[in-house]
């Protein structure tokens, strides 16, 4: 069988995670299945912030034959065991974590039932992870030799994006993906309304049978060439734009690197946090309506102290919502393109992760490509709705009335009737894992999708849990005070201390033997240099 020829436009961290992961998936064990082109514009830059990423990376990585050592070397990375939430219930300095790693004892949990009945002396996540104080303590999750300390910690990185996209575009070049720089300029369709080929500002054609748009907000194939409309969600989701800073530890090195990503809520939105090895990324993720970006620059330099007036400042506008179909005819969206949700849980790079991962599974080698289209679509389309009800709710559970953007995103007309349905569910019975069986809860609405491509589908989109399951779910409810009007009419209000799961406590009185400090292990195992600290506040 013939190679299948494949044109990815694009190449920020998307395309290029595409074509390093479908080149390893389905080139291998001496096969020659595909044959990948990138075209990428030398005018268009790529976004690559400094971001964040979820456990499902270490999947790519693995499929690649990335060794993380040389990963975090090349990507200026450093771990990532949680995102701590600063100031969302009250907007204070309180703060709480959501972990990726959580005890669970066996056969029966009953932690989050057991934690509503005390007297929530410490934070939920606290009583089932010993993650949060190791993040706390600053130590990273894996140690400099070989490991003995127990069950594995499970983590994902920071990274920077722009040398990721460089790192796998190195890698995939030298393994045949051919890659050109140039601009594209037009798209030319078949009578039958498929993509023939694209043409290019220096006079190339490329012709191919699968083409992978993955040129960002730009959408060239997708949108532009084939008309596929955008499903907007900031109706939801309020916030359109960061603006973003880099703090170079040369200029300022607080004196250790955080073993986690922090969001800290600001009056518009929230702020993040991302360490790397030579500086850390910040980004003032903001709704326009509520914050013009003269003042959100302004609260974002005061947020980090007199050491950032200096610093320069960027503005990243973005949209929140997806692509009717994200793989209409022989057309695939992949990455911005395709979708965006807001990077509170950083699941950008993981919805161009799965994607890529989803289109190796489902790869047309043959034959009518409709009912493969029609399964993509719908598991996009899924995961999708499973991450931004998710998002959503970490906003519509504050307690904040300080300002408007704060006690709009309250309003019952901001929260996705799927979200309501789980949380009027949840007031009756707390989360448990049988939740995530179809995630299809009482007074959930009828949402057919439009990717009901199949006749006979008219389903709503469910969650399967996968990526934010009860674990996740319990983590951001309780640490937002979820359920506390209700647990003192059940439980009374004189109720017993809450306590620590026997094995996190062990664990916790073992971690400081067992793990270096964060910032010893990327010195020793990375490379990352030693800055001295900086005479400036700490926070
Ligand atoms: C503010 C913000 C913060 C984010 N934070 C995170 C985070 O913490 N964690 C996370 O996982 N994700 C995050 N993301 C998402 C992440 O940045 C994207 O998912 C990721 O960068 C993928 O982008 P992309 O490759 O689709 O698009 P881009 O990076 O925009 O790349 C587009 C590519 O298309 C090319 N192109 C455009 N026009 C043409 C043309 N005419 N011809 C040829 N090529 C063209 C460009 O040159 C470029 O190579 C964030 C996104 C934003 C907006």
């Amino acid at each position: 069988m013939p190679a299948k020829q494949v044109l990815i436009v694009g190449g920020g961290s998307a395309g290029w995670m595409a074509a390093a992961y479908l080149d390893a998936a389905l080139n291998r064990d001496g096969r020659h299945v595909v044959d990948i082109s990138l075209v990428e514009s030398p005018e268009v830059p790529r976004i690559g912030v400094g971001e964040a990423t979820v456990p499902h990376i270490n999947h790519i990585l693995a499929v690649v034959g990335i060794n993380q050592h040389e990963f975090m070397r090349r990507v200026d990375g450093t771990f990532k065991q949680s995102i701590r939430y600063v100031g969302w219930l009250h907007g204070r300095s309180e703060f709480y974590h959501h972990p990726f790693t959580r005890y669970r004892p066996t056969p029966l949990d009953h932690s989050g039932l057991r934690w509503l009945e005390s007297n929530r002396s410490i934070p939920f996540t606290e009583t089932v992870s010993a993650q949060p104080v190791i993040c706390e303590l600053g130590l990273a999750p894996q140690m400099l030799g070989p490991w003995d300390f127990g069950a594995p910690l499970t983590y994902a990185y920071h990274m920077n994006a722009q040398k990721f996209a460089d790192y796998l575009c190195e890698l995939s070049t030298a393994r045949g993906v051919r890659h050109l720089r140039d601009h594209v300029v037009e798209v030319e369709l078949e009578e039958n309304g498929d993509i023939a080929a694209v043409k290019t500002r220096g006079g190339e054609r490329l012709e191919a049978e699968l083409y992978i748009d993955c040129s960002g907000f730009a959408a060239l194939l997708i949108e532009k060439a084939l008309g596929v409309g955008w499903v907007d969600c900031s109706k939801w989701l309020l916030c359109d734009r960061a603006v973003t800073m880099h703090v170079p530890y040369e200029r300022h090195y607080p004196g250790y690197v955080r073993p986690y990503t922090t969001a800290t809520a600001l009056s518009a939105g929230w702020v993040w946090e991302i360490p790397l090895q030579d500086k850390r990324s910040l980004g003032y993720v903001h709704a326009s309506a509520f914050v013009d970006d003269e003042a959100a620059e302004r609260e974002l330099r005061s947020f980090e102290g007199p050491h950032a007036e200096s610093l320069d400042a960027r503005v990243v506008p973005f949209k929140v919502g997806h692509r009717e179909k994200v793989w209409v005819r022989n057309c695939i969206a992949i990455g911005l393109a395709g979708n965006f949700i807001e990077p509170l849980e950083s699941t950008g790079l993981y919805l161009s992760d799965l994607a890529t991962v989803l289109l190796a599974e489902h790869f047309p080698y043959r034959g009518d490509m409709t009912p493969l289209r029609y399964r993509f679509n719908r598991i996009m389309a899924n995961r999708f709705y499973e991450i931004l009800d998710f998002i959503n709710m970490h906003y519509c559970l504050t307690q904040r009335g300080d300002t408007a953007f704060w006690r709009e995103v309250r309003q019952p007309s901001r929260i996705h009737e799927r979200l309501q349905a789980k949380l009027d569910y949840w007031r009756i019975k707390p989360p448990s894992p049988s939740d995530f069986e179809d995630m299809f809860l009482p007074g959930q609405p009828d949402m057919p999708l439009p990717t009901a491509g199949t006749p006979g589908d008219h389903r709503s989109p469910i969650d399967n849990g996968r990526l934010f399951g009860v674990d996740s779910y319990e983590a951001i409810l309780y640490g937002m005070d979820f359920l506390r009007e209700e647990c003192a009419r059940w439980y009374g209000e004189q109720r017993p201390p809450t306590r620590v799961a026997q094995v996190v406590a062990q664990r916790l009185a073992a971690a400081p033997q067992k793990l270096p400090p964060h910032d010893m292990w990327l010195q020793r195992s990375s490379g990352m240099p030693r800055y001295g600290a900086a005479t400036a506040a700490n926070r």
